[in-house]
């Protein structure tokens, strides 16, 4: 099947007389016939549902769907984005042990990586996603256990060399884990260029129509953790579950079914059902909206290119772009919605051009079927130092611009007579 058939009939499947449409399984809990089937549950030896912390079938049948189209061998739902980012970490590393991140990521990610991580023992180094491969290697210890990077950097629009930072990973024997929130499964599939872990917000365009915050992890099932020697946690005996060790017992899913058995169940972040239910039918018309936001924000670009208010423009179709040709590379098919610009006289003008929108609404939010706006650097990343703040390449003046699935020519009217009042 294509992304676009995916998006409507991957994971539930209706049999001969059941619902149509996804049913919400509003239930905590699960009924068995016997002690001897709910210890076999407990055993990890049986599939079911035991209690909907852990699993629940409506959130399951959208983590069926959700690894389809990213091609993986299994998927984990979290309550948010930040739970699936804290998760797929701490699935992998201890206290101890040490990961490097590109610098260029959502400011959440960095105060989690930066900040909470460190607490809890877990070091990171961040370097520019951009320089070469001899200087990202000079970053690696012998305590590193991944890599992390996002496919679209928010709100700096970097396109990733996905492959140099795959191979880069797997040549120290670690994974590579990347955020693909703005690009989406329907843009870009990051397994087909070597990462092994996906992560998601699936509170932006897997929505899409700012109803329901939620996170996922998608695993391509295709690390191997025994040969790499650097994960016993996955390899070695789990005595929570009576000595359980995940990849003899699980093969290619020993990442995700751990990250469900062991670290969801201690940290119950598990999305409802109501909410999983919402997700999927943000879901459905996923493809079909992207194909809009691109089209919409590629026009943007183009006309803000050619304003003389406009400093600069990031938005990776423009062939002036520094990530052009990563984009024809990795995203062929559009670059999402999201673009960053900066008006001429700085902070101040941007601040006055966000003021007048009147179509564009001023929200903390980003991805979303209704065009919305945001300056980064008062807002999202206003916890950053300067220095953080170039890192993730934002200038106080930035304005990160998200186009929705409006008729473009109305978001370009609005823009115009809010540039008129600058
Ligand atoms: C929003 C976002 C997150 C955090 O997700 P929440 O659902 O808000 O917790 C992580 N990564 C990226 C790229 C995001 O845009």
């Amino acid at each position: 099947m294509n992304i676009e058939t995916q998006c409507l009939h991957e994971g539930y499947k209706p049999q001969n007389g059941e619902a149509r449409t996804l049913p919400i399984y509003q239930s905590t809990t699960y009924k068995y016939n016997s002690t001897k089937q709910v210890a076999a549950l407990f055993d990890l030896t049986e599939n079911g549902h035991m209690y909907s912390r852990i699993s629940n079938p409506t959130v399951a049948f959208v983590e069926e769907k959700i690894a389809a189209l990213e091609g993986g061998v299994g998927a984990l739902c979290t309550a948010s984005g930040q739970a699936a980012n804290l998760i797929a970490i701490m699935n992998i590393l201890k206290s101890g042990d040490h990961f490097i991140s590109t610098s260029a990521i959502y400011g959440g990610t960095v105060n989690l990586f930066a900040v909470t991580l460190k607490n809890f023992g877990i070091d990171v180094t961040f370097v520019d996603a951009d320089s070469s491969e001899e200087e990202i290697q000079k970053s690696f210890r012998p305590n590193t256990k991944a890599v992390f990077g996002e496919t679209i950097a928010n709100p700096a629009i970097n396109v990733l060399d996905i492959q140099k930072f795959a191979d880069i990973a797997h040549k120290n024997s670690v994974p590579f884990i990347i955020d693909n929130t703005f690009a989406t499964p329907v843009l870009c599939r990051p397994f087909e260029y070597g990462a092994d872990i996906v992560v998601h917000s699936t509170t932006k365009y897997m929505d899409g129509h700012a109803v329901c915050v939620g996170g996922v992890i998608v695993d391509s099932g295709n690390f191997d953790w025994e040969k790499s020697g650097k994960f016993p946690g996955l390899t070695e005996p789990d005595a929570s579950y009576h000595g359980v060790r995940y990849t003899e017992n699980f093969g290619k899913a020993a990442f995700i079914v751990k990250a469900r058995v062991q670290l969801m169940r201690d940290f119950g972040v598990y999305p409802s059902a109501q909410d999983a239910w919402v997700l999927n039918l943000g879901l459905e018309t996923l493809a079909l909206r992207i194909e809009r936001h691109c089209q919409n924000a590629d026009k943007v670009a183009h006309y803000l290119e050619k304003s003389d208010k406009i400093d600069f423009v990031n938005y990776p179709t423009l062939e002036s772009n520094k990530y052009n040709s990563l984009a024809k590379k990795y995203l062929p098919k559009g670059c999402s919605g999201v673009l960053s610009f900066e008006i001429k006289g700085g902070r101040e003008n941007s601040i006055k051009f966000i003021d007048s929108l009147k179509l564009a609404a001023l929200v903390v939010h980003v991805a979303d079927i209704r065009t919305c706006v945001l300056h980064p650097a008062s807002s999202t990343h206003r916890q950053l130092t300067d220095e953080q703040l170039a890192a993730c390449g934002i200038t106080p003046g930035l304005i990160r611009f998200s186009c929705g699935c409006e008729n473009v020519e109305d978001i370009i009217a609005d823009i115009e007579q809010a540039l008129m009042k600058i």
